[in-house]
């Protein structure tokens, strides 16, 4: 198969894949705040408390198929469950298509779930649960470990070593900005560094520079966007991990090339 051939196929492949996550990530955004298991009891409808059929359980589409409305009760089932699940099977593939069929490819797609679960999270409670973010640490860093080890290629254990000094810089620069501004983040943001850090670090000392930047810049433009249209006073608390987490994403797919530029210019 050509190269174009294979990416496409994986493309397709994380897709499908995606719509699955999408289905129970939906699960973790409603019970992870709730401090409920993920696993049991099986999904009920939250209304008439019916238990979800299999057949009416199918991502996307049986939400077109019920148009929208509980099969027993027909109270409104909301369109954000399909449009996660679509955004992450989009997500999915655009990780398949930057990525390609390599190594890394297992790690940045786990990112990519935790990160549409925590943004989602965290608009909602404002909060960045541990039960996401610190199993994060071991499961980000040996999928990491994977892809430095790189199977059956060259190794790259430099990009390891640059990663877990990575996640320790991100962790102690949000440390210390929470510390000296306590008004604007968390010790839940300080913990998602670390993650961030490490993924950053690996991809290049550019990226991590880059996605460190990225998050505040977004983050202040939209709150400068919120003053200037009114639409929020100084108080209104925005949560700032969906910005670390776009950040990152512009910091792993551009930073390194975008870095290299600058210092070239300079
Ligand atoms: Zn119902």
């Amino acid at each position: 198969m050509t190269d174009t051939g294979t990416t496409l196929m994986l493309m397709l492949l994380c897709g499908v894949v995606g719509l699955a996550i999408g289905s129970f990530l939906n699960v973790v955004v409603w019970r992870v705040p709730r401090g409920e298991s993920i696993s049991h009891p099986p999904s009920a409808c939250p209304a008439c408390g019916h238990a979800i059929r299999r057949r009416d359980n199918v991502p996307v589409v049986s939400w077109l198929l019920l148009r929208a409305r509980c099969r027993d009760c027909g109270a409104p089932i909301s369109a954000r469950y399909p449009l996660v699940e679509a955004g992450t099977s989009v997500l999915f593939a655009l990780t398949a298509w930057f990525a390609g069929p390599t190594w890394i490819l297992p790690a940045l797609l786990y990112l990519a779930a935790i990160s549409v679960a925590l943004a989602l999270i965290d608009l909602d409670t404002k909060r960045l649960p541990d039960a996401i973010v610190l199993p994060a640490y071991p499961v980000a860093l040996a999928l990491i470990t994977l892809a430095s080890w790189n199977p059956w290629g060259e190794p790259h254990w430099e990009a390891l070593l640059r990663a877990v000094i990575g996640a320790v810089a991100l962790f102690l620069v949000y440390f210390v900005t929470v510390l000296v501004y306590p008004g604007g983040m968390g010790f839940g943001d300080v913990k998602l560094a670390g993650v961030l850090g490490l993924y950053l670090g690996w991809f290049g000392w550019g990226a991590l520079v880059i996605g460190w930047f990225s998050a505040f810049l977004l983050g202040g433009l939209f709150a400068i966007g919120l003053l200037v249209f009114g639409r929020a006073g100084r108080k209104s608390g925005i949560p700032f991990g969906p910005w670390m987490l776009l950040g990152a994403a512009v910091g792993i797919v551009v930073g390194q090339p975008l870095w290299e530029w600058y210092v070239g210019v300079l």
